[in-house]
């Protein structure tokens, strides 16, 4: 049995084709089902449907033998006792420091919000600034509107959200995109049909890229 962990919405639509080009396909419709495991027209593969910030926990503790995370939900989680072998080169985004747009520079200890606690503290650790790091769980933009932070470090796609909101993108942290994640034991154990999700993967990626060749 090969158990796939996953998140709805994006992350989802998106690696679906990858998956089908390796001959997986999902019985169930998880937009609709209330299933959290999901059939696929292999009776030894399953699809485990679960937020996108616990694939890495699931995959980690080997509940899901393989996942797929975004780069900064594994920046976040630390990567501990996981293998990151394939970029799927979906849901790419980046990871950004933004404030009001045209902020000057921030002299006093400034404060930050954000959900990626972890990322954001070792960024500013390795500039050698000190900042105050505040916890959400969303809306982050909100932040800076309302006096709660200077700064937020969030991820960008189109920018429109930010500008909607008065904000502009300030530094470039991290280049995002969603990777296939492999349990430690699960890529010896399991080791034939893995290394073939992998190398189907691969190829897959590859012909997302050059659809002509
Ligand atoms: P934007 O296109 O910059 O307006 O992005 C809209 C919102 O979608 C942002 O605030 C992000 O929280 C979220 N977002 C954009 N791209 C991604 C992604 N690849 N993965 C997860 N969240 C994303």
């Amino acid at each position: 049995m090969l158990k796939i962990a996953l998140s709805k919405g994006r992350i989802f639509k998106e690696t679906l084709p990858l998956l089908a080009q390796a001959g997986i396909e999902p019985i169930d419709d998880p937009e609709t089902s209330r299933k959290l495991i999901l059939d696929t027209n292999h009776d030894d593969v399953k699809l485990v449907i679960i937020r996108a910030t616990d694939v890495p926990t699931y995959v980690e503790y080997g509940a899901a033998d393989v996942g797929v995370a975004g780069k900064d939900v594994l920046l976040e989680h630390g990567g501990n006792g996981l293998y990151e072998p394939v970029d799927l080169q979906i849901a790419r985004c980046r990871l950004m420091v933004a404030g009001p747009k045209n902020a000057p520079p921030l002299r006093r200890r400034y404060r930050i919000a954000t959900k990626y606690v972890k990322t954001t503290q070792s960024y500013y650790a390795e500039k050698g600034e000190q900042v105050e790091v505040i916890k959400l769980y969303g809306s982050m933009e909100l932040a800076p509107l309302v006096g709660l932070a200077d700064r937020i470090v969030d991820v960008v796609d189109t920018g429109n959200t930010l500008r909607a909101n008065g904000l502009a993108p300030l530094e470039p942290i991290a280049d995002i995109s969603s990777r296939l994640i492999v349990n430690k034991a699960a890529m010896k154990m399991k080791h034939a049909q893995v290394k073939s999700l992998i190398q189907q993967l691969q190829v897959a990626v590859e012909r997302q890229k050059n659809p002509i060749s």
